[in-house]
This record gives structure tokens, C-alpha cells and sequence, in this order.
């Protein structure tokens, strides 16, 4: 179970490495899924060239499963539920301490958010969907003004409504990621992955974009929005991702107005959502618009983030995650967030920040193992070696934890029903016999029995 692992966190062009584990993206999901294959006994790779600079860079880190109900959704809620269960012993194991400590290497944080709303109209479309997550059995409680100040001494006395929501909570994704990386040392590749390698019928490893393969046990497909552009993917499987592009910002809270806010504070504005974080540094996270556009013809050229940025977000990276901040965007956070907390007119603006959230047409996760049927060799069983976990749109960070624990619980050979519905390869007819093979990529080994498909 123990071969041989990399060390010193790159490998050298060529070199060919062999691993029980290859988790291909060093976002959010890869790194949670590498630390809990990890924590099983199994030596891990975390292929990326640019680890954590995609989705999970802007993410707000809210753990939101009661706030982000939607209707039609049972199944996602049950996944977000168990997810957020997850999180405290998650947290606790990164830490070695107490996972509901005041203050938490990750950011992790316990305190409850409060939901409130500018107008009459905003009231009662929150007063609606209080009235869906109770029937769903989750708890919000109604606050009056007076209370909500007295909790958010901050918050406009013209806000019209408030809620307690106390099973959501939050994490700095940033520090998450950092902490998670750095627990894991030395399993860090900084190199693309150019696709899957096969081997009679099962996949084998990673081939790379700059030469040299990752031979491994269990390859997990975790690269975001890149997933669908991967050479040698299984026939006929059908990734649907597309990107939902986000602003977001970041700003400083001068020291006589902290803490601005003590809880995350989710607000609706004339029927427009915006939320305001606050981090254990002294900062606030403001985000986060929802567009399809990606504003610039030329590509990501000159976008991505402006202010602090991590050294490797590259804009030549090329991915659709890195994305044009929106000059619309960014004014509309900040106004509607002025509405609820007017102080925020007072802070200090550090960074703006746009990224694609890899979306899916459920707003459903596609994780799982994938069966066969595409490739004609044995119709009907799951692909060995191979384990997608994809299109975590609006819910990565909140859902890291169930999908690191879904991904160990497949390499363990024991799958849970309940999450059937997040198999991959719902969207794929792979019981057709016409299923297209993928394009394989640079020294991608293309499975012969694919081609029969
Ligand atoms: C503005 C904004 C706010 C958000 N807020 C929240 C929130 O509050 N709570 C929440 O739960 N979620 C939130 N999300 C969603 C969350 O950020 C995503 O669901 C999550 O980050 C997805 O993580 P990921 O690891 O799958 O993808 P990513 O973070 O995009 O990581 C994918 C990685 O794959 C790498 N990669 C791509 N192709 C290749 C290749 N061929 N070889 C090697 N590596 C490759 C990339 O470099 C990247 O590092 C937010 C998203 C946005 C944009």
C-alpha cells in the first residue's frame, strides 16, 4: 500500500512516479480528497499546476446547507446536510485541537449566520423560504430588528427583517487550503495533467502535459472546469460543466470599527443576494455576483484578481475559472452591502476578485466511480481505478468533506447507495454503442476497448 512516493513537492520532466493515489487539481476538492486518502494509509499525488488558484481562491467559505436550500433540491440537501456534519471532525482532525475553537487554523468558525432583509418584499421572500426549510425540517428563527442589533450592533436600523440560521457556519478556504497543502508535504506535483492512462480496461495512472506519468491505484478526477478537457476519459462519458463566473471582494475593517460584523451576515437587497464574511484577520469578504457572461472576448488577459493575488495565479493559466472582474459587480456588492451595514462605506477595498464556479445543469456535484458500458468490454460494471469528482458549483467548501469521504469510502470498495445520484455518469447514455471516444492528449495510453464504443 506504501510505494513509492514523490518528494520535494515537483517532479522533473520525465521522471515517472508510482503512488496508491493520483488526485488530478489541487483546488479545494483535490486537497480534501488527498488528505483524507492520506489519513486511510494510502500515498498520495496532487497533480496542478496552479494549486488552489482556481474556484476555491475566491470562494467565501460559507458552510451553508440551510441557507442554500433550493427548491427541487432533496437529494443536494441531503449531500450539503451530511457534509456539514463532516466539518467539525474534518476541521478538528487538520488541527489536532478542538474543531469549535474561537479561533481555528483553518478559519474554521462555528457561529451561527444571520439571514436579513432590506424591504417589505425582501422580507417576505425570506419569511418563503423560511417556511420551505422548516417543512424540510431545518431551523431558522425569526429575530426582531432589535435583536438582530443587538447581536450585529453594525447592521442599518432600516433593515426590514432577520433571521437565525445556527447550523450555518463558515471557513477561510485560503487557510484551509494552505493548511491542508502543508500536511501534506512533499505530495505536490506542479505540473498539468494531460490524461488518463489505461490499461486493460482500468485506469493506471496520469500521463503529463510536460512528459512522465503518475502510475497509481486510484486516479481521482478533480480539476474543476479542466475535468472535460482531460485526454482519455472513459467513451461516451459526458462531463457537463459550464462556468458561473463571481465577484467578490475583500476589504479591510479600520480598528474602530471592528469587528464589523461577528457572524456572516447573508442579505437579500431589493431581491439581490449579497453576503458579508468576516475573517479572524480583521478582514471582510463581500461577495458574490452570479453571471454566465465572461465579460472579455480575449480570453482572461489582465483579469483574475486585482490587488493581492497568489504568486502563481497566472493569467496565462488559461483555464475558464480565472475570469474579468465585473465593474458592475463590484458596484453592486458594495451598494447592496452598504444597505445592511452602512459602515462598510468606511473600509478599506483590498481586492477584487473573479472566478468560474464549475457548474453543472443539477447544481448537483458529479462524483463517483464510472461505469463501463461506454468502453463494450464488460457493460454494466464500474471503471476500476477511476473516480470523478467534479461540478461542486456554489457548495465546494462546504461539500469538501463528504466528497473526500464518499472518494475514501469508493477506494474502500464501499460505496453508499445515497450517493448514486451523484455518479458521473448521469448525463452520459453510456449504454449506446455509438459513444464518441474522447481525444487522447500528448502520451495519453488510449484503452483499445474504447475505441469499440
Ligand atoms: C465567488 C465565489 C464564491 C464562492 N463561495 C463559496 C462558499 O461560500 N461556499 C462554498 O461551499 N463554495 C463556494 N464557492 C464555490 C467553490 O469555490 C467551488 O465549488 C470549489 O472551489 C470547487 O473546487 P474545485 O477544487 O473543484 O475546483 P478549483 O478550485 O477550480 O480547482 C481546480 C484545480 O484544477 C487545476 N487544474 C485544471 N486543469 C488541470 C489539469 N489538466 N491538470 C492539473 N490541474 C488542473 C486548476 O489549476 C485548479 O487549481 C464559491 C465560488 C466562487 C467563484
Amino acid at each position: 500500500m506504501n510505494p513509492q512516493s514523490p518528494a520535494g513537492g515537483a517532479s522533473a520532466p520525465g521522471r515517472d512516479i508510482s503512488t496508491d493515489v493520483a488526485v488530478i487539481g489541487g483546488g479545494i476538492i483535490g486537497h480534501g480528497i488527498a488528505w483524507e486518502a492520506r489519513q486511510s494509509g494510502r500515498s498520495v499525488v496532487i497533480i496542478d499546476d496552479a494549486p488552489g488558484t482556481g474556484a476555491s481562491w475566491a470562494a467565501a467559505g460559507m458552510l451553508a446547507p440551510v441557507s442554500e436550500l433550493h427548491y427541487q433540491e432533496e437529494e443536494l440537501l441531503e449531500l450539503m446536510l451530511h457534509s456539514s456534519g463532516l466539518w467539525p471532525a474534518f476541521a478538528a482532525g487538520l488541527e489536532g485541537q478542538e474543531a469549535d475553537s474561537s479561533r481555528s487554523d483553518s478559519g474554521y468558525l462555528t457561529a451561527s449566520t444571520l439571514a436579513v432583509g432590506a424591504d417589505a418584499a425582501d422580507r417576505r421572500a425570506l419569511a418563503d423560504l423560511r417556511s420551505v426549510q422548516q417543512a424540510s425540517g431545518l431551523t431558522v428563527e425569526a429575530l426582531t430588528v432589535r435583536e438582530a442589533r443587538g447581536r450585529e450592533p453594525l447592521l442599518s436600523p432600516g433593515i426590514s427583517c432577520a433571521f437565525d440560521i445556527p447550523a450555518d457556519h463558515q471557513v477561510d478556504p485560503r487557510r484551509l487550503l494552505a493548511r491542508i497543502a502543508e500536511a501534506l508535504a512533499g505530495s505536490a506535483v506542479r505540473e498539468r495533467a494531460a490524461g488518463l492512462l489505461w490499461e486493460d480496461g482500468r485506469v493506471t495512472g496520469v500521463s503529463l502535459a510536460g512528459g512522465g506519468t503518475i502510475n497509481a491505484g486510484e486516479t481521482i478526477v478533480a480539476n474543476g472546469l479542466g475535468a472535460g478537457a482531460l485526454g482519455g476519459l472513459p467513451a461516451g462519458l459526458k462531463l457537463p460543466l459550464r462556468p458561473v463566473y463571481g465577484d467578490i471582494l475583500r476589504l479591510r475593517v479600520p480598528a474602530y470599527l471592528q469587528p464589523l460584523v461577528t457572524s456572516t451576515v447573508r442579505g437579500l437587497v431589493h431581491g439581490v443576494p449579497v453576503y458579508i464574511v468576516p475573517r479572524q484577520d480583521g478582514t471582510v469578504v463581500i461577495g458574490a455576483t452570479q453571471r454566465e457572461d465572461a465579460l472579455s472576448d480575449e480570453g482572461t488577459a489582465g483579469a483574475g484578481t486585482a490587488g493581492a493575488g497568489p504568486e502563481t495565479a497566472g493569467l496565462e493559466h488559461g483555464t475558464p475559472a480565472h475570469a474579468a472582474i465585473s465593474a458592475g459587480g463590484v458596484y453592486q456588492l458594495l451598494r447592496d452591502a452598504q444597505v445592511l451595514v452602512p459602515a462598510v462605506a468606511e473600509l478599506e477595498l483590498l481586492e477584487a476578485t473573479a472566478r468560474a464556479r464549475p457548474g453543472t445543469p443539477d447544481n448537483a456535484p458529479l462524483l463517483g466511480r464510472v461505469s463501463d458500458a461506454g468502453t463494450g468490454r464488460h457493460i454494466g460494471r464500474d471503471i476500476e481505478g477511476l473516480i470523478i469528482a467534479t461540478g461542486f458549483f456554489r457548495h465546494g467548501v462546504l461539500l469538501t468533506p463528504a466528497a473526500a469521504s464518499i472518494c475514501r469510502q469508493l477506494m474502500d470498495g464501499d460505496a453508499d447507495p445515497r450517493w448514486a445520484a451523484f455518479r458521473p455518469d448521469r448525463f452520459s447514455n453510456l449504454s449506446a454503442a455509438t459513444a464518441t471516444p474522447a481525444t487522447p492528449v500528448g502520451t495519453v495510453t488510449i484503452d483499445p476497448n474504447k475505441e469499440t464504443a
